[in-house]
Parts: C-alpha cells; structure tokens; sequence
C-alpha cells in the first residue's frame, strides 16, 4: 500500500476545542523553520511573552507557553507547586476538576476535595467552610470555566478567600483565557494555565502559564526536587526567563511558537475586551435560537460560559446520530457530553475565530433542520438586529 499525503476534510469546528483556526495562524505555522537559539527567534520569544502577559492581565515576570497541551500546563501548576504532603483544596464541578485532584495525588500531596454540582459553579461558600476547617492548606485548586459542564465560576471571589486563608491558587483557564473576562494581577491568581486550541483560535499544543512572586518564591524554596525533569521550572526559566542568555533545556516548537505569536498580535488587534464582548453577543444569539425550537440551556444564566454551550438533548432523539449527521451533511462539529453528562447533552462551542454570526446562524440552520424544527435562526437575528 501506498500512504499518500493527508488532506483532513474542512468542517466547522463549534465543539469543546479544537476550535477554528484563523488562516493568519495557519500561514504563520508554515514560515521557514529557524533555530531556537537563533536571535531572531528569541526576539520572537519576548514578543510572546508581552502578548500573554496582555492576554492574562498580568505583569508577572514567570510568563510563558509551555511546549505541550493544555494538560502539560495543568502539570507545570500541579508539578512545580505541590510538595510531598502539601494539603491542597481542590474544587470539582466536573471532569477538569478530577483531573487537578489526580495531579495533586501524583505529586504526593494530600487531597481536600470540594465536592460540587455538575453544571453549576464552584460554590465559593462551600470553599471558605473547608478553608476554614483546614487552617493548615497550602493551595487552592479550581477551574474557572468547566468545558465538560459549561459552567463559569467566580474566580476573582474564590481567590479573594484563598488570600485570606493564606493559600496559593492554581486555576485553571484553558477554556476561558480570551473568551471570558479574566484577570491574573486583580484577582490576584498565583498559578494559572491555558490552552492555545480554544478562545484563542490557534493549533493545538501549547500551554500558555504565569506565575505569580509568591508562587515563584515557592517553586524556588522547595525542599525537594520537582519529579519531572521536562516541567521543572526551575529548569524552564533558564530558557524563558534570562534575557538573551538562553540556555538549551529542550528544541521549543519554533512554528507552532509563531503561530501563537500570530493568534495573540490577532487577540491584541482586537481587543481583549472586545473579545470578550464578542463571544458573550454570539452567546445570547445561539440561546436564544436554541431555545426558539424548544431546546433547553443546562447552566443557570449567570454562571454560563459563553463560549461552551451545554443543552440537554431532547427526549427520544438519538444524540450521537444527531452529531453524525451534522458531520456528514454540514461538516460541523458539536461536542457530546462528558463524564455524568454522557449521553445527555451536547456542548456547543463559540471559541476564538469561531464565535461568529455566520456560525451560529449555520449551526442553528443545520441543527433546526436535522431535529425537524423552525424558528432558531430568526430567533437569534433577533438578538443581532436589536
Ligand atoms: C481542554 C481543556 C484542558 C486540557 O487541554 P488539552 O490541550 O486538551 O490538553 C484542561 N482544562 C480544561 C478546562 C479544558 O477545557
């Protein structure tokens, strides 16, 4: 047999992430490969560490993208923080949260779980009761928008109560850096990570982070080692934190570092602000065509993301049958449920590039006319002529 080239077929990506990638990013990726130590690139380097440190709302010096996923990110935070015995809250309201209480237990660390309600914010009262039965935590570990629920929680509030209980936080921002109103200095986030696949439209494979003084000064006065050798950031900092003398720790992913460039001077041009006022106004057009053919919003209204739409699937209808058929037909893609959510709802993503009124205008087309309906696309003009 002879393997030819892959050509993927064109969709419509509205899931969980990937989203759509903006063809600027995509032009970036195929600019001529150059060393990562070349002089040029590490100008290139600096420029991207400005643009995350705008993205993040933040002036902290430890800002970088990791060379890896979104999970990567969540193990840099996790890795470099946690020390053997560390007590560390976690808050769980979904998928991402049990997979922050795993990492806490890989790296030796005792695990304080805040149970939560799948689809609904971390509730932050819950939060301040176990801060306060556990005077001896060390970290505070929540996600701030949960793509397996679509629920948005009070992250300025949740690390206000971290603060006063003399614990860090490490927050997970995967889904809401670029598409949700976010800020690491005012809010005073010690750890955070992100992902490059969804609001901010690029390939995937990077994980943007930022650490706070505090968590620096933590990370360098660790008693022990940190475990991994690749997320040490002791180590990493050699190469993204001194100026020009960059020491050799590993071949950073030099094209898909310009692509992040691209999709951040693209986040900057726009405005983060505006952005985020974007995906809130394609948000309330895709509700309210959703909702015009009967169809139900999981999450309460003020805990939405606008970027990760969960809606229950309605009664008798065959979820993944409706998504073949969106694939096969119309090449888009929606997400199916995770996790509790399985088999129940589908996520409906407005990420990046992808939150547009052509888009929810086609998914809303497309959707009204495999489930046999009318009615969702006026519905949301409505929202975009008022
Ligand atoms: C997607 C996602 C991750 C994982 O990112 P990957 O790039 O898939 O590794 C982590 N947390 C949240 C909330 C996510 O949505």
């Amino acid at each position: 047999m002879t393997i030819q080239s892959f050509h993927p077929p064109k969709r419509t990506l509205m899931g969980p992430g990937p989203s759509d990638v903006y063809p600027r990013v995509t032009e970036a990726l195929s600019r001529p490969t150059v060393g990562h130590l070349d002089p040029e690139f590490v100008r290139m380097m600096d420029e991207v560490k400005h643009l995350l440190q705008y993205a993040f709302r933040t002036e902290n010096t430890l800002t970088l993208p990791v060379s890896a996923p979104g999970s990567a990110g969540m193990e840099t935070c996790f890795a470099n923080l946690v020390e053997p015995e560390d007590k560390v809250v976690v808050c769980i309201n979904g998928v991402f949260g049990m997979r922050m209480k795993e990492n806490v237990e890989r790296c030796g660390g005792e695990v304080i779980i805040v149970q939560g309600e799948w689809g609904r914010a971390v509730d932050s009262a819950a939060v301040e009761e176990t801060l306060k039965s556990h005077p001896d935590a060390a970290i505070l570990a929540f996600v701030h928008a949960e793509t397996s629920t679509g629920a948005r929680s009070d992250a300025e509030k949740l690390c206000a109560l971290a603060r006063e209980h003399n614990c860090l936080t490490i927050v997970d921002a995967v889904t809401s850096l670029g598409g949700s109103q976010l800020e690491v200095d005012a809010w005073g986030i010690d750890a955070i990570y992100s992902g490059t696949q969804k609001c901010l439209s690029c390939v995937p494979g990077l994980s943007p982070v930022s650490f706070s003084q505090k968590a620096v000064d933590k990370i360098q006065n660790r008693k022990t080692r940190v475990q991994s050798w690749f997320l040490d950031l002791n180590l990493v900092m050699g190469y993204w934190g001194k100026g020009a003398k960059r020491a050799y720790h590993h071949t950073a992913p030099v094209n898909t570092l310009y692509a992040l460039h691209e999709s951040l001077v693209i986040l900057q041009e726009e405005g983060i602000e505006n952005s985020w006022a974007r995906h809130q106004l394609h948000h309330n057009a895709l509700v309210a065509g959703l909702e015009a053919i009967g169809m139900e919003m999981v999450v309460p209204i003020e805990e939405r993301l606008a970027q990760l739409n969960l809606v229950t699937v309605p009664e008798n209808i065959d979820e993944a049958a409706v998504r073949a058929q969106l694939l096969a037909d119309y090449n888009l893609e929606i997400g199916a449920g995770l996790g509790d959510f399985a088999g129940k709802v589908w996520r409906i993503g407005l990420m990046g590039c992808a939150a547009t009124k052509t888009n929810v205008l086609f998914c809303l087309g497309a959707l009204q006319a495999v489930l046999g309906k009318a009615g969702a696309t006026e519905a949301a003009l409505t929202v975009y002529n008022s």
